[in-house]
């Protein structure tokens, strides 16, 4: 008897499939269910790899809530399906008895491309067209692979030895080439992979943090939350008072590391109220257990000090009648503070592109158009590259699509 039975004879194997339409990457759950209540757990996990060639990860990270269990029939009865823990378990088993992840035809063999960045969307793409029989190689600026999932989201939340392993396996199973420490526009240029390579994926992510443009920001003890994460480059927060600004998963893995680092008192400053915040409602839960504290409604608009943070401005917020966020007039306090992290959101390091080799659109994402081509013949490009993907499964779905359509790209070229 294993121990996931109770939980998969609980699914209803409703005909419309709520949980697989709210998955970004499509996980056809009801059908895994159907075939492991069968006791076929191999072939459960053949239709999981359909979808996903990262399902141990997003299985620890995914904001399921918001995803698969917010549509889950069973949620309106009481307690939505533990989708997780299923994927995690038949990730489980397939490591345990060394299943490979199925090839899907040989439609790019003899075809090499480069994937560049090695986030989930840069894994996934480099897996579905190893999977298709390429000669595939991701070229990575950093000493590991795994983007965000290594040097972001932090360790008491996804452990770095299981996500190298897991990686490590995706990785010698299919045959990809990897290339650490090779930075595009530093240690590898277009004109090399233009030469080398017959198509080239552009996965770098989105990992700089957006400024906020208030007064004050140049000061001493001002940081953004996605350097302090990516470069473990935190100060000593002894006796320090530090306010983060921001509702998504940067500003709450960022205040909840700062709280676990030492800091006196960490609070995170929202602009709209704790339901509207858009990090994962577990993870705000497990910030309060860690004694991060909350300010809603409320609006960082200056940073004051002399040569160092010493006081943060605020001004409550409201919503107009036009339902558009507004500051309230007059509302305006201060707060005593040592340091100030902005985490309100990512934008792309652009400084890689220098030849004018993609376009950029007014957002500062590189342009891509209905084939996920960028404006140069051979690079297409996914992720948080091109979007703001808010999560690692959604970003993983970006890559899969790309990957087919580079698929199509070169049938049709060769
Ligand atoms: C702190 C934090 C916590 C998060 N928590 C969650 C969560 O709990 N759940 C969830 O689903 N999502 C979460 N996310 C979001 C999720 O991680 C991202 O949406 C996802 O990682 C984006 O994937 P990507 O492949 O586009 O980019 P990334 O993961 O950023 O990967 C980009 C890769 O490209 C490399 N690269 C960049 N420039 C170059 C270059 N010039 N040459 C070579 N390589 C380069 C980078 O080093 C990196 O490895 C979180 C994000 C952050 C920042």
């Amino acid at each position: 008897m294993h121990n996931y039975e109770e939980e998969i004879k609980r699914c209803l194997n409703c005909l419309n499939k709520p949980c697989k339409q709210a998955c970004p990457l499509g996980n056809d759950i009801p059908r895994i269910v159907v075939l492991m209540k069968e006791d076929k757990l191999r072939e459960a996990y053949e239709v999981l790899s359909e979808t996903t060639v990262l399902p141990a990860i997003c299985s620890k990270i995914c904001p399921h809530d918001k995803q698969c269990k917010k549509n889950c029939t069973l949620k309106f009865k009481g307690q939505a399906l533990n989708v997780g823990d299923i994927e995690f378990l038949l990730a489980e088993v397939a490591n345990k008895n060394d299943w490979k992840l199925p090839m899907l035809d040989n439609s790019l063999k003899n075809r090499k491309i480069a994937v560049i960045g090695s986030g989930p969307s840069g894994l996934t793409a480099a897996a579905f067209l190893a999977r298709y029989g390429a000669d595939v190689s991701i070229f990575e600026k950093r000493e590991k692979l795994g983007g965000v999932l290594m040097y972001g989201i932090p360790e008491f939340r996804l452990e770095k030895d299981f996500l190298q392993n897991t990686l490590e396996r995706l990785i010698r199973d299919l045959n990809i080439k990897v290339f650490l420490n090779q930075k595009y526009g530093e240690d590898i240029n277009y004109e090399f992979l233009n030469e080398n390579y017959d198509a080239i994926f552009f996965g770098m992510g989105a990992n700089k943090s957006k400024m906020m443009g208030i007064p004050g920001e140049e000061l001493n003890g001002v940081y953004g939350g996605n350097e302090l994460l990516e470069y473990d480059s935190h100060p000593d927060y002894t006796n320090k008072v530090v306010y983060v600004s921001g509702g998504g998963n940067v500003a709450v893995d960022t205040a909840r590391v700062i709280k676990r680092r030492g800091a006196k008192r960490v609070t995170i400053v929202y602009r709209r109220s704790e339901t509207e915040m858009p990090a994962d409602i577990k993870e705000i839960e497990e910030a309060k257990k860690d004694g991060v504290e909350f300010v809603f409604n409320t609006n960082v608009v200056k940073i004051l000090g002399d040569t160092k943070v010493e006081k943060i401005e605020c001004v409550k917020t409201k919503y107009n009648e036009e339902k558009q966020l507004i500051n309230v007039e007059k509302s305006n306090f201060e707060l005593a503070a040592d340091c100030f992290v902005m985490s309100i959101g990512s934008i792309v390091d652009n400084t890689s592109f220098t030849n004018g080799e993609v376009e950029i659109n007014k957002f500062g994402k590189v342009l891509i158009d209905e084939n996920m081509k960028t404006s140069s013949e051979k690079i297409f490009a996914a992720g948080n590259l091109v979007s703001d993907n808010s999560s690692a499964a959604m970003a993983a779905r970006s890559g899969r699509d790309a990957a087919e359509k580079i698929k199509s790209f070169l049938v049709e070229k060769y």
